[in-house]
């Protein structure tokens, strides 16, 4: 189905709702039957109609038709949150005594889902290093159950062959999950590549404004089924009707903002990459990154997040290169329509967080504003040390 018949029809019944051009918003958190029958009926069609918002809600049930449609999925999920909907794809995918294998620097919080939490339930995992499908290969154990993918990663941006990788696990009887928050289903579909699941964050591009937590899994009508049967409706991380609304409204111009934010990043890319006082550039169609022909082969665009080194590794510098930045907001997550900046320097000394990505690594974010301005912000901040 083509993008825009998505965005701008599927999942709407409008003469259900007085042929309003935008959906109602549900705010409703339960459903009511006219007779027993009927909502013994109901209660048996808890996967399929309205019966209580923690299982399904209808301003809900658009956004999952259009998600998963555009990610060439049967069906989708909606969370609270991308951790949220990640955790939930783990979990369903595992039990005791079971192994992920599991990329090396995947999400913070995707590490202390399998380091912290699944360890205490007995369930194994290491972190590797995936610079081809044989590095799977070798670190496949009798006992792995599930290879968990982020490609690109959300701050050094590795790449890994999802067709390849996805097509030995189908062999060897392996599910495996990617978090496509990175591209978002306008520049790669994992599912098309032989993926089980795919995960979102929807805080990020998905929903764009920088105004919802939310996260997404997609996968097969079998697969849905039973995590919403176990892990959806057991841990209740639903989402509620009103950010699933606001996701629905930032989906209509998900692909113009991915595109914008493309273009801008790859002219801060081009001007960072040639600057004296940048040492090394993170992105992935950066062409000394070695996962660059990969990148190429599975992605259609990049979007806006580009890492840079300082060729300082003075702390001073370092700080006072952020501080000048005007236009890039020190703030984490990405994907809105401002741009933003997050330095590693501020998680050294952290309790809660361990990076071993050095102290001159900022994350930039390039939003939608004029590339003029953004060029221009970099240049003086970057004069300044
Ligand atoms: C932000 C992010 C997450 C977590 O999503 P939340 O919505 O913040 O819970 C997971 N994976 C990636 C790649 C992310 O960037």
């Amino acid at each position: 189905m083509k993008y825009s018949k998505i965005i701008n029809h599927l999942g709407e019944d409008r003469d259900q709702y007085k042929h309003s051009v935008a959906p109602p918003i549900f705010q409703s958190s339960n459903f009511s039957f006219s007779s027993v029958e009927e909502m013994r009926k109901g209660l048996a069609r808890e996967f399929e109609e309205p019966f209580y918002t923690r299982g399904n809600n209808p301003t809900v049930e658009i956004l999952r038709k259009k998600i998963a449609a555009l990610e060439q999925a049967e069906d989708a999920l909606v969370f609270s949150s991308g951790s949220g909907a990640i955790s939930a794809a783990v979990m369903n995918s595992v039990k005791q005594g079971d192994h992920v294998l599991c990329v090396y620097k995947p999400y913070s919080w995707t590490k202390k889902l399998l380091g912290n939490l699944l360890s205490k339930y007995g369930v194994m995992h290491t972190f590797v290093e995936i610079n081809s499908v044989a590095d799977v290969e070798r670190n496949l154990q009798h006992n792995t159950k599930l290879i968990l993918l982020e490609s690109p990663n959300s701050i050094t941006f590795e790449v890994q062959d999802i067709h390849g990788i996805c097509s030995l696990a189908r062999l060897m009887n392996i599910r495996t999950i990617v978090d496509n928050s990175y591209c978002t289903p306008i520049f790669q579909q994992p599912i098309t590549l032989g993926a089980d699941i795919v995960c979102h964050s929807a805080s990020k591009y998905i929903s764009g404004h920088s105004d919802v937590v939310a996260g997404i899994i997609c996968s097969s009508a079998e697969i849905i089924r039973s995590i919403f049967e176990q892990e959806y409706m057991t841990l209740g991380g639903n989402i509620s009707p009103f950010d699933a609304w606001l996701i629905l409204r930032g989906l209509r111009t998900l692909k113009i903002r991915v595109e914008a934010s493309d273009r801008n990043g790859q002219k801060v890319f081009d001007f960072l990459s040639n600057h004296p006082k940048i040492a090394k550039v993170y992105y992935p169609f950066n062409p000394s990154q070695s996962s660059y022909e990969t990148a190429r082969k599975q992605m259609s665009g990049c979007g806006g997040l580009i890492s840079i080194e300082l060729a300082t590794e003075d702390t001073e510098k370092i700080e006072q290169f952020c501080n000048s930045l005007k236009l890039f907001l020190l703030a984490c997550s990405w994907g809105g329509y401002e741009s933003l900046q997050f330095p590693q320097i501020t998680l050294y000394g952290s309790q809660n967080y361990v990076t071993t990505l050095p102290k001159n690594l900022i994350r930039l974010y390039v939003g939608l504003e004029d590339i003029e301005d953004l060029l221009a912000d970099l240049a003086q901040a970057l004069d300044k040390i």
